[in-house]
């Protein structure tokens, strides 16, 4: 049997995202579930688990060798474990032994979804032929990741770039995360909508505030 495809997870505070994936980046099969982010821990990885379960519908499903998965973080790759600051249910969860079992066994790679990005974006992106990138994502979080001396630098436990929860504003609004006036409680998008609302900013007419 060839196994030369990735089945991938991107967990976010939104969306659960998940594909099988070939050797050049393509994507052939496509899952979705929204995170439900403010239920217990196990609610979400039932969430996790119906996405892993359309994907294995799949009949590419069985040329899948290994599950990538890129999460929120902070996570702790070395440990298998995620704190997503966007998702209170899941603490210290131990994210690769609970994929692992649901997927019968096959290796689990963990990393923070902004050094997954930051992987993509200097194969196949926007920071292709740097030997040096800071790239961030900005959605429900911010997070980010760091190409040093044209490699990787996911630190030993796969946070470093997490630019998010850096304060840049020491007198700032608190942050979930314990610290105030973090880059990704001013910049997120729901703090930008949150901020924009505050001052004055009234949604058009689709009523999207998001
Ligand atoms: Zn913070």
């Amino acid at each position: 049997m060839h196994t030369d495809l990735v089945a991938a997870l991107d967990i976010g505070g939104t969306k659960i995202a998940g594909a099988l994936v070939d050797d050049d980046g393509r994507i052939l099969a496509r899952a979705q579930r929204g995170t439900p982010a403010r239920q217990d821990g196990e609610t979400v990885m039932r969430a996790v688990a119906e996405v892993l379960g359309d994907l294995a519908g799949s009949p590419l499903w069985e040329r899948a060798g290994s599950i990538g998965i890129g999460s929120a973080g902070p996570v702790d790759a070395s440990a298998g474990t995620v704190s997503p600051v966007n998702v209170p249910g899941w603490r210290d969860f131990p994210l690769v032994d609970r994929v692992r079992t649901v997927t019968g066994g096959l290796p689990v790679e963990l990393i923070g979804d902004g050094v997954a990005i930051t992987a993509a974006e200097h194969w196949q992106g926007a920071a292709r032929g740097h030997d040096n990138a800071l790239c961030m994502v900005v959605s429900t979080g911010v997070g980010g990741g760091l190409v040093l001396g044209g490699r990787l630098h996911p630190g030993p436990t796969g946070n470093a770039g997490h630019i998010g929860h850096i304060s840049v504003d020491l007198d700032g609004d608190p942050c979930p995360c314990g610290a105030r006036g973090c880059v990704e409680r001013i910049a997120s998008g729901p703090n930008i909508a949150r901020r924009a609302l505050e001052q004055g900013w009234r949604p058009g007419p689709d009523g999207d505030a998001s």
